[in-house]
């Protein structure tokens, strides 16, 4: 995908995720908050032909690409954009999904267990002080847990983020405030982990 970039409808019913996640949150996430990072990023590439052939990663890796005048806008609207994308995948309403298979084992090599797993996310996910991301990522065929600020995006030609929860105040505030934590925790319950194994898998298995 490339210029002009399209708004990608969500994978699911706006009440999918009910009642971790509402309707309301994800109708003004994904409409105005997602759509709007989909808009000033095409409007942004308007000016900049050579820059339209480029892909969403190739934007946000390739940032030596990017003119001087629009790089840190770029970076910004191209981020919002995928790491929401991201997002948005990563969430299906499941009872009872857990990772299985190839990234079970990883997960668990990785980090211990998958409660231990939960406790290190949640933590970088509660203490990314302001706007940001938490990710789990695959950082040399490794599995790490980062966080990041405002829509930076951890990717790289050797890291690709597997996951992400946003926890932008937007992505949570109108169902639970100022609890944060509770978003995080119940997020749990969201993870699309068969989606997330599927991207493990085919990383894995890229030279
Ligand atoms: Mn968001």
């Amino acid at each position: 995908m490339q210029y002009p970039f399209e708004v990608q409808p969500l994978p699911y019913e706006y009440d999918a995720l009910e009642p971790y996640l509402n309707q309301e949150i994800l109708h003004y996430h994904h409409d105005k908050h997602y759509a709007g990072y989909v808009m000033k990023l095409n409007e942004l590439l308007k000016n900049y032909p050579n820059l339209q052939n480029m892909t969403l990663p190739e934007l946000l890796i390739e940032t030596y690409e990017l003119p001087n005048e629009a790089k840190t806008s770029i970076k910004n609207q191209a981020g919002g954009v995928y790491n929401h994308e991201l997002y948005f995948s990563c969430m299906n309403h499941a009872e009872c999904e857990m990772p299985t298979d190839q990234l079970a084992i990883a997960i668990n090599s990785s980090f211990g267990s998958l409660d231990q797993f939960r406790a290190e996310f949640a933590s970088a996910a509660n203490s990314q002080f302001g706007s940001g991301y938490a990710w789990l990522i695959l950082s040399d065929k490794k599995l790490e847990i980062i966080a990041t600020p405002n829509q930076d995006t951890p990717i790289s030609p050797i890291v690709t983020p597997l996951l992400c929860i946003d926890v932008w105040e937007h992505a949570y505030y109108l169902q639970y405030q100022n609890r944060r934590s509770d978003y995080v925790e119940n997020w749990f319950n969201l993870i699309n982990w068969d989606f997330v194994g599927a991207r493990y898998m085919s990383l894995m298995k890229e030279a």
